[in-house]
């Protein structure tokens, strides 16, 4: 699904991504953890070009993306979804509309636009709250809109980049149970970035962990947390116990 080869990306003097290689299997929820400045994001973002890598492919089913033109990219776009960790809804349109907006900014007909964003709004539980706006909303809901606006479009790939950080504790839970029910389901293939220690221990198929740049360990949650070969990994470790 999803072949990252030799990423490099570098801000100025800072070497962000350091040669990192990914492979990401149909179906598979993956989530990337790492200390603050690791390279999470950039890696993440690499993957839609929102950052554009100085060296290395990246293989989406079968197309290498980093050589993709504009209009092309935008189709592929369609495929892969992005929740980020600021929502970003517009706040004077209702959670429904802002679910609707991409879709018929990118062609999709009114009525049928409506269809698929009642259906999204559904899957996170919020059919209830379709006409509400964002101010009447909670920032677990208004992110749940944000998780209903990426699955309009019915992605294969799910990208995930905190999407839990900048809501209150009492919020996160209702956050994570969505993400939870669609790796479950398996409808989607994941990339998670989180912090979130108990999603990646039960949820995650595999976890891989950043450090510097470079993935320093990756396997199946039970092995990494277990038996940590790297010092992050020791880190994690300490933590869960
Ligand atoms: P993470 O998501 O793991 O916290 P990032 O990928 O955001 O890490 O950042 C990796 C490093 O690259 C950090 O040191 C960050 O400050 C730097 N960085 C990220 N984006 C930019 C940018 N647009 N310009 C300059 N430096 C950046
Ligand atoms: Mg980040």
């Amino acid at each position: 699904m999803l072949s990252i080869q030799n990423l490099y990306k570098q801000f100025g003097n800072l070497i962000a991504v350091n040669d990192l290689s990914l492979e990401v299997n149909k179906g598979e929820t993956v989530v990337l953890m790492g200390p603050s400045g690791c390279g999470k994001s950039t890696t993440i973002r690499t993957i839609n070009r929102l950052v554009e890598p100085d060296r290395g492919t990246i293989y989406f089913g079968g197309i290498d993306i980093t050589a993709l033109p504009p209009d092309e990219l935008r189709a592929v776009r369609k495929r892969i979804g992005f929740v980020f960790q600021h929502f970003n809804l517009i706040s004077r349109l209702t959670a429904l509309e802002n679910v609707m907006l991409g879709l018929v900014m990118s062609g999709v007909p009114r009525e049928a636009a409506q269809e698929k964003a009642r259906e999204a709004l559904r899957k996170v539980g919020l059919e209830n709250h379709q006409h509400h706006k964002p101010g009447e909303m909670s920032g677990g809901q208004q992110q749940r809109v944000g998780i209903a606006r990426a699955l309009a479009y019915e992605p294969e790939l799910m990208l995930w980049d905190e999407p839990t950080a900048s809501l209150d504790p009492i919020l996160v839970r209702e956050v994570l149970v969505v993400m939870e029910e669609l790796a479950r389901y398996r409808a989607s293939t994941m990339l998670v970035v989180t912090h979130e220690l108990s999603f990646a221990l039960h949820v995650a198929d595999r976890i891989v962990l950043m450090d510097k740049g470079r993935i320093v360990e990756e396997g199946p949650p039970a092995k990494v947390f277990a038996n940590p070969e790297s010092h992050i990994g020791q880190q994690y470790k300490q933590l869960i116990e």
